[in-house]
Parts: structure tokens; C-alpha cells; sequence
């Protein structure tokens, strides 16, 4: 139940990679043989099947070790290059602690940021944008869905007024690709971020669409070497992890239809088992939202009780794992508080999320288990049920 943080690598996916680990195993840079020029083809047929499937050229992907690298790139590459333009950034105060804790690095550097609230459901509302924007802005930042609560932004509508302004956008859209469908022409969309691991490829490979022409989108590399992926991200590529994220998008992008429908159906499912539980609150768009998640805060039940009364059973998650890599972070997220909700609600939230391998059988039986697990927590501390109904 914890698809948002990670998925498993599809068999097909590893079938596709083994053979680049060993019996092809040459450099996608070594011009002068045989092992070179497979790996590197390889390499191409990867590029162009996860541009083909978002709307691209190959040549504007970019692969980078992650969304986090690919964010830094975005972030970072836009601000350094276009500084003698302007120093303003619009991002939004949901958005991922890669592209946060950017932005923070950014403002230290001088950069002004406008971080904008969202509303109860999790949308930026798009004059919001509009009025922030000044003479100095070079960079409008939304993601494409939420990795907490599933929220998907109007990315047409943003991309649409940041071309009329002449403004860059970026998105990092981790989430979303391979769940919705994603094109960066009807979208208007300068640079993008995208994973493997999140669309049942392996970790530690990544992609950063860059626009190449309508505008020609120029970039600060953040990694200087030998000037691979056209000067922007030097360091020898993962031939295999490439290969290996080509074939997930592609499996992604053929199935997206039949397996949203069938993932929906199941998310659904559970969301009515638990709408039947007293004083439960799904927190996200009702819908525009991601179709494998569900935030559900359970008033009265701590997120950690939970999950530890679950700890054999389920693997459920209170929210972003990458923020949970932080002892800093503290425990309530900045995402759910951003939708309105207090500390109290925020720690008694969990997030669900679905995918390719879940079936209706675990369905039933995560319903199950969890409904129980909600009742005997609230047996357990009725004094705080009591104490709360009394003071609503
Ligand atoms: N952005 C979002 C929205 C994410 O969900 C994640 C992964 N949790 C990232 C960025 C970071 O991705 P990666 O693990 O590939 O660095």
C-alpha cells in the first residue's frame, strides 16, 4: 500500500536490462567499437520511446539519477542561467522537499521566492500565479500531482499563462507519469522531472525534459565532465538502468487506460470500505486526483499507532518518504497542513497508495485490517474521542 514511495521492477523490466549488465555491457560514449555503439543505441531507443510517450523530441530528454537530481537541475540550472534577467521564483507550498529545499538554497543565494498556499483540496489556483508574477520572474514551478494526497494541478492552464508572460515552467511530474497522461506540447510545459522507480523501473534513474526549441530552454549544468547528454548532465550513462526505464514507460503508456481503470476501481473500493468508519476524512481532490491514491485522516488515531499495530500486515506510509530519510523534518506534513489541516488531524493521516500488483484480495483484507486496527486504537484512548467531542 505504499506505491507513491516506490514500485516493485516489473519482470519485463528486468528481462529487458539483464542482457546490458553483461553481454552488452560497453560504454554509450566509447565511439570507436562494437560494445559502444550497442550500448548507445540502446540508449537512443530508450530517449525516443519516453519521448514519444510525453510529446518530445529524444534529444530534449535528459537522464539524470532521479526527480531529486532532475529538480536540482531545473531549479538550479534556470536560476544560475538566467540570473541577469531576473531573480523571482513562483513555486507552490506543496511541492516535493526536492524542489522546497531548493527553492530554500536558492533564496540563500539571493533569489526572492513566492511560495504560494493551496486551497483545502490541494490546488494552486491559477490567477494566484498570475498576480505573482513580476518583471522579475524567470521561473514558475508546479508539480504535475501530489506524492501525499494525489492532487492533480491544472498544469495546461499554468503552462498556457506562463508562455503568454514569456516565463519558464517546470513540473516536476514524478507522480504522474505513467498514471495520466502527460504531453509537454498541449501543455505548454519548458522543463519536466520524472523517475523510474515510480512507474516499476529501477531506482537511481531519472529524466529531465528540457524544451529545445519554442523556447530553446538553456540550462547552468550542475554536473561538469565530459559533456554528456548534450553538456548538460556529464558522467557515464547507466546503460542499463536506461534501458530498463524505457521499457517501464513503455509498459506504462501502453497500459495506462486499462490499468488506471482497474487501479481506480480498487482505490474506490477502498475508500467506501472506509467512508463507512466514523469520523474518517479523505483528504485530496474528490476529483482531480491521482487514481491510486488515498489519503485518509482517522480522527483519534494516530498515523504511527497505526501503522505499528499494522507493522506485519500492511506496509502503509504517513506520507513522504523522502522527508522520512530527515529526522529534522519533524512528523506533520507540510502538505496536509497546507490543505488546512491542524497538527492533530495531519499526525492522524495515512497515505494508501495503490499500483500494478495489488489485488482486490488485498484490498478486502487491508480494508479489513485496518478498519479493526481504527476501532481497537479508539477503544483503547477513548478519553481523547471524548475530549475532542467536547471541545467541537
Ligand atoms: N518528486 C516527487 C513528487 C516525488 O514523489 C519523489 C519521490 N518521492 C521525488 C520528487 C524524488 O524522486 P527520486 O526518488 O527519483 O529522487
Amino acid at each position: 500500500m505504499d506505491y507513491h514511495a516506490t514500485t516493485p521492477v516489473d519482470q519485463r523490466v528486468v528481462d529487458a536490462m539483464m542482457p546490458y549488465f553483461t553481454a552488452h555491457f560497453g560504454n554509450a560514449a566509447s565511439k570507436q567499437h562494437s560494445y559502444g555503439w550497442t550500448a548507445e543505441a540502446a540508449v537512443e531507443h530508450a530517449r525516443q520511446t519516453i519521448a514519444r510517450t510525453i510529446n518530445a523530441d529524444a534529444n530534449e530528454i535528459i537522464f539524470t539519477s532521479g526527480a531529486t537530481e532532475s529538480n536540482n537541475l531545473a531549479l538550479k540550472g534556470v536560476a544560475e542561467n538566467f540570473r541577469s534577467r531576473g531573480n523571482h521564483i513562483i513555486t507552490v507550498q506543496t511541492e516535493h522537499r526536492s524542489v522546497l529545499d531548493v527553492c530554500r538554497n536558492l533564496e540563500e543565494r539571493g533569489f526572492e521566492v513566492t511560495c504560494l498556499p493551496v486551497d483545502g483540496n490541494g490546488l494552486v489556483n491559477v490567477d494566484d500565479i498570475r498576480r505573482a508574477m513580476t518583471a522579475g520572474t524567470i521561473l514558475v514551478s508546479v508539480m504535475m500531482a501530489n506524492n501525499e494526497i494525489g492532487t492533480i494541478a491544472p498544469i495546461a492552464e499554468i503552462g498556457k499563462l506562463c508562455a503568454e508572460h514569456g516565463i519558464i515552467f517546470h513540473t516536476d511530474a514524478t507522480q504522474a507519469v505513467g498514471k495520466i497522461s502527460v504531453d509537454v506540447q498541449a501543455m505548454n510545459i519548458h522543463l519536466m522531472s520524472f523517475s523510474a522507480h515510480k512507474v516499476y523501473g529501477p531506482k537511481g534513474i531519472g529524466a529531465l525534459y528540457v524544451r529545445s526549441k519554442n523556447p530553446y530552454v538553456k540550462l547552468l549544468p550542475q554536473i561538469d565532465g565530459g559533456g554528456h547528454e548534450r553538456g548538460m548532465r556529464s558522467g557515464t550513462l547507466n546503460v542499463p538502468a536506461i534501458v530498463g526505464f524505457g521499457k517501464a514507460v513503455q509498459l506504462a503508456a501502453e497500459n495506462l487506460e486499462n490499468e488506471s481503470a482497474r487501479i481506480s476501481r480498487l482505490r474506490n473500493m477502498l475508500e467506501h470500505r472506509f467512508m463507512n468508519i466514523e469520523e474518517t476524512r479523505i483528504n485530496g481532490h474528490p476529483a482531480m486526483r491521482l487514481h491510486n491514491n488515498l489519503n485518509v485522516t482517522f480522527s483519534n488515531v494516530p498515523a504511527d499507532d497505526l501503522m505499528m499495530a499494522l507493522r506485519n500486515d500492511v506496509a502503509l506510509s504517513s506520507g513522504s518518504a523522502c522527508t522520512s530519510a530527515d529526522p529534522e523534518a519533524g512528523k506533520v506534513s507540510h502538505v496536509l497542513k497546507a490543505i488546512g489541516l491542524d497538527d492533530e488531524h495531519a499526525r492522524c493521516s495515512v497515505r494508501f497508495g495503490l499500483g500494478r500488483f495489488t489485488t482486490e484480495e488485498e484490498v478486502r483484507f487491508v480494508a479489513e485490517r485496518v478498519t479493526k486496527a481504527v476501532e481497537e486504537i479508539r477503544r483503547k484512548s477513548p478519553a481523547r474521542l471524548i475530549a475532542e467531542r467536547e471541545l467541537a
